[in-house]
């Protein structure tokens, strides 16, 4: 696949500071596109520093450079170096997301930056006025992919997989990996394409699945256990299902940030089931966090967009809600009920 890079080769050439950001809550494609811009840039000599808005899964951990100068910078606690890190770039390279808002409170410092802006990312409706440059395409598995084929685009690199520095190939690897939830869904024909450039290119394929599919904790196992038996509602006129998690829970089994990834798609293996929400209790319990996910032509970024303050792709949407959490399931149910019969007028 080709990506146009004419308007962002230009950028990068003149940038001599770089600041990657990633969302709110990032999982293993936010990480990954980060950091895989990261390498690329570094190998290119060019300067880069890394900032998510808020803590992501330690599965992920090891993608982090060892260098401490290196480290991804969290806002949440490290406001200070966050900001300091977005006032001082001159190009800010936003990855794995549509607009703004979804970095929280890091939107303020990227909109009053005179930096160059730049999107990759993989959502349905960008907010492209915003950016100087927008390489947004949604017919593909994920950033990672989207930024694979970019940086396979670039001049130096010239389509040669050999040419992509190898910690830049493991993560974005593992972005993909991730969000095609392990090559089960969003998999087009480049998406295998990019896996095979990358087993060309010499990743361990086996020991990144390991790193970061099995690498939870029994405690979480149970948790995935506990859910499934106690919470899990079926609502089968819906053919749907929710599951609640709260901070009771949370602290029982020893939670921690990634330990809930791929519970939403357990009741997706139920031959009836078409929708499957998982709402989890935020920590200080403000509000609560919404993950959807659906089969084949069920749409949840219509329903995330409509009732539940968010949105993402057609078959994996996330959000939030502003009401108690034993509200919830009722909630979700007058929801879809509402969303589906829509549908169908
Ligand atoms: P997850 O359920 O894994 O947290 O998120 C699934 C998808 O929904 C991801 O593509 C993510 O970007 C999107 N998403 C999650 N939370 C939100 C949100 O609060 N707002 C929007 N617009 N998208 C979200
Ligand atoms: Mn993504």
């Amino acid at each position: 696949m080709k990506v146009d890079t004419s308007l962002l080769e230009p950028i990068l050439k003149d940038s001599h500071k770089v600041a990657l950001i990633g969302h709110f809550n990032p999982d293993g494609d936010s990480v990954g596109s980060v950091v895989g811009m990261h390498h690329y840039l570094s190998h290119r000599g060019i300067d880069s520093v890394m900032v998510l808005p808020s803590e992501y899964p330690g599965s992920l951990e090891f993608l982090n450079p060892s260098k401490e100068e290196e480290k991804i910078i969290v806002y949440k606690p490290d406001s200070k170096a966050a900001a300091r890190a977005i006032a001082s770039c001159d190009t800010i390279i936003c990855l794995d997301f549509n607009s703004f808002s979804r970095t929280e409170c890091l939107e303020p410092m990227i909109r009053k930056s005179k930096a160059a802006k730049v999107l990759i990312d993989h959502h349905l409706s960008p907010d492209t006025g915003s950016f100087d440059v927008a390489i947004s395409k949604t017919d593909i598995s994920s950033a990672c992919e989207l930024l694979f084929w970019t940086l396979m685009s670039l001049p130096d690199i010239d389509g040669n997989v050999k040419k992509l520095p190898m910690p830049c190939a493991n993560a974005l690897y593992v972005g993909m990996m991730t969000d095609t939830n392990n090559f089960s869904n969003s998999c087009f024909p480049s998406t295998f394409s990019m896996a095979s450039l990358l087993l060309k290119r010499g990743i361990n394929k086996n020991k990144l699945q390991e790193k970061v599919l099995q690498c939870y904790t029994v405690p979480r196992t149970r948790l995935m256990g506990h859910l499934v038996k106690e919470k899990l509602i079926y609502f089968r006129s819906l053919h749907a299902t929710c599951m609640t998690l709260n901070n009771k829970e949370k602290a029982a089994y020893r939670f921690k940030p990634g330990d809930s990834e791929g519970f939403v798609n357990l009741p997706l293996a139920v031959k009836s089931v078409r929708i499957s929400g998982l709402f989890t209790e935020n920590r200080d319990g403000k509000y609560v966090r919404v993950s959807l996910r659906s089969k084949g032509n069920t749409d949840v970024n219509m329903l995330a967009r409509k009732y539940f303050n968010g949105g993402g792709h057609k078959n994996a949407a996330g959000g939030r809600l502003y009401i108690p959490l034993e509200d919830v399931p009722q909630y979700f149910k007058n929801s879809v009920r509402e969303y589906l019969s829509e549908g169908k007028k």
